[in-house]
Order: C-alpha cells, then structure tokens, then sequence
C-alpha cells in the first residue's frame, strides 16, 4: 500500500477541527473536545481523548495524527537555570530547545525548522542545510513537552531556535495563533518573541497580521559590508530596507523592536562599529542585545574578548542606545543552535 502522509491535528484551529468532526458525521461539540485534550490536556495519542467515541477516533486515525516530541538527551546547565532539550520528531529528524528560568517566569527557545537554509557563517544550525520545515503542532509540542518535564509553566516563547521562523512563514503563522488561543496554554502574544535574519516581505506580512508579538532582527553588523561577510541574506536585503521595514513595524504594532548582536572577535566589534550603529539606530524605539558568540567548532569565528563587548556597550549607552549584553546560562550546556544536534547526527 502507498505509504500516504498523514495530516497533524495539533496544527489544526478550532474551526477546522470542528469540521473535520462535522464531516465524519460527528456533533460540532466533538470538534471542540478534540482541541481541548490536545491544546489544554495536551494528549499526545489520540487514545487518550476518553470521551470521544473509539469507532471515530479509529476512523479518523487513517489520517490524522497529533504531532508530538520525544525527549532524546537533556542537559542542565551547572547553575540548574537552563536546560537544553534535544527532541525527536516522528520520523526521526532531530530539533532542540532551551528552557531558561528567570526570576519573572520561564522561558522556552523553540526551534522552527529542522536544519536552515540561511547559511550564517558563525551558525550551527546552517551546516546541514535545510532539511525541512516543522508544522505548527511541532513547534507547539516543544513547548508541551517541556512543560510536562519541568513540572512548571512556561510564560514566555522565543522562535530563535533552529531555523528562520519567517522562512516557514504559515506555520509560524498557525503556532502564534494556537500559543495565544485561550483555550489552550494561552501564553499572551506580547510574550511571544520572533527572531528573523531579516526577510523583509515577511516583517511586512508579520506587521499585516496585527500581532503584539515582539520582533527580533539578527543584525550582527553595523554596515552591509561587514554584514555581507556573515549573512548571506544581506546581499539580498540591505539593512535600510530592514530598518524601514522596522520603523514601519513599530509604527503599526506600538511594539519596540529588539537588534540582536552576536560580537565576533575582530568582525563586528570595534568601537568605531559601535559608533556607526549607534548613528544609524538614533531615534528608533529598539533594544539592543549584545551575544557573546557560542564557537562553534566547525566554525572559525570566535568570541570577542570581554573588554571589547564591554566598550562596545559603553559607546551605544552613551548615545542614549538601550543596550543589554546577554547573560550566559548555557555556556555548559551545548547552547549554541543546533550543536547538541550536529554532535548526535555525527555520530
Ligand atoms: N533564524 C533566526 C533565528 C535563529 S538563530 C535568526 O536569524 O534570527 C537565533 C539567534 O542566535 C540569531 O540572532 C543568530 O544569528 C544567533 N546565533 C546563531 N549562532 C550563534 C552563535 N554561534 N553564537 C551566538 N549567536 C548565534
């Protein structure tokens, strides 16, 4: 028999489960059900649903399944403030997530692809290439799981894991939806955070949704020219489109836009850099977060020394930048995207 590939039911909304239920002759209460045991009882078999009728639940099996994640390796970092969670998919592909614990809630980094095609010079995760895109019930059920293994609830999600989020674009689209939705884990769009390499037709559809999701642009670098070096997305886009499409966003949304500055030694991390970002963000409603580069091993970057990171931030404070250099939790733990999973496909 032709191996056929199923549809994921925790991708699904309300409505369309709803109809599913209709169509197979089933009352519209038992689409609602359905969404429940898996967004607030967050079953993971479709046997689990107790009070929904077997003979459909079998029916529907043909076809369906609810997407799930399986934890293959967890790491704790020393201080026990962050884990890394390696986890496999359904047909063995692997993605990762962090859980960090801060003094105002915990947080999970989801992944959004398996693999990325963005290619970043300094990145884990672009090694493999893409190897394809996660549906919105496997971002979800990183989360799910998480909060199943921890025993603790998580209050705010960042899409800056594996993967370009806004390269997988309505799946992203569909998890935000699901994340937020008040029948289900209801973690409030405002905490909620996007990290984009900066494809900017996708920013402006992201702003067309009116969202209060928080932006997060991988900027890197002061200029093009340095940019260019790293990101191969920057000779397609050039960073005034991004800012454009930034102020733009701000604008529409009311939402501060956060700048995400990975500091590699002798690239990006001069003060005269500093300098000329600082010129060219006054006047923005940003944040600007300063990353001590994770080496990776197969990567030649390194990490910029202290001193640098420290001038670096003293020059954007001066100019009125909103600054913060990141703290380190997962130093011990793999942290950098998609190494635990490089280390276990190289095996
Ligand atoms: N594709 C998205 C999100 C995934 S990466 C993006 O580009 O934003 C999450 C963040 O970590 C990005 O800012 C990325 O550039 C950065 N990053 C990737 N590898 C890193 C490394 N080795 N050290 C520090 N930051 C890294």
């Amino acid at each position: 028999m032709e191996e056929r590939e199923k549809a994921d039911l925790r991708s699904m909304d309300e409505q369309q489960m709803i109809e599913l239920a209709v169509e197979y002759g089933e009352k519209t209460f038992r689409g609602r059900q359905m969404f429940e045991w898996i967004h607030k009882k967050q079953v993971r078999e479709l046997g689990e649903m107790s009070n929904v009728p077997k003979a459909f639940l079998e029916k529907i099996s043909e076809w369906y399944i609810v997407s799930g994640v399986r934890i293959v390796e967890k790491q704790v970092s020393a201080r026990k403030d962050a884990a890394k969670y390696l986890f496999s998919l359904a047909d063995g592909n692997l993605v990762e997530s962090v859980w960090m614990k801060y003094r105002h809630g915990n947080s999970v980094c989801v992944s959004s692809q398996v693999g990325c095609r963005m290619g970043c010079t300094f990145c884990a995760s672009t090694l493999t290439g893409l190897v394809r895109n996660l549906t919105a019930g496997e971002i979800l059920s990183q989360i799910y799981e998480i909060q199943r293994e921890t025993g603790q609830r998580v209050s705010n999600v960042i899409v800056m894991g594996m993967g370009e989020p806004l390269d997988n674009f309505d799946h992203l689209l569909s998890f935000i939806h699901l994340l937020s939705h008040e029948k289900g884990i209801r973690i409030s769009q405002r905490n909620i955070t996007i990290s984009t390499c900066g494809l900017v037709e996708q920013i402006r559809r992201l702003m067309e949704e009116k969202l209060q999701v928080t932006l997060a642009i991988s900027l890197h670098a002061p200029n093009d020219e340095i940019r260019r070096e790293t990101m191969p997305v920057a000779k397609k886009y050039s960073m005034e489109e991004i800012f454009l499409a930034c102020r733009d966003y701000i604008a529409y949304t009311g939402r501060r836009v956060t700048f995400e500055y990975s500091m590699i030694d002798g690239v990006n991390d001069k003060t005269a850099h500093a300098a000329e970002l600082a010129r060219r963000l006054k006047g923005m409603n940003c944040h600007v977060n300063l990353i001590p580069l994770n080496e990776v091993k197969e990567r030649r970057t390194r990490r910029s020394k202290e001193e640098a990171i420290r001038e670096f931030q003293r020059v954007l404070e001066n100019s009125g930048i909103n600054v913060t250099v990141r703290r380190e939790m997962g130093g011990d733990i793999d942290a950098a995207c998609g190494q635990l999973r490089n280390r276990f496909i190289n095996k």
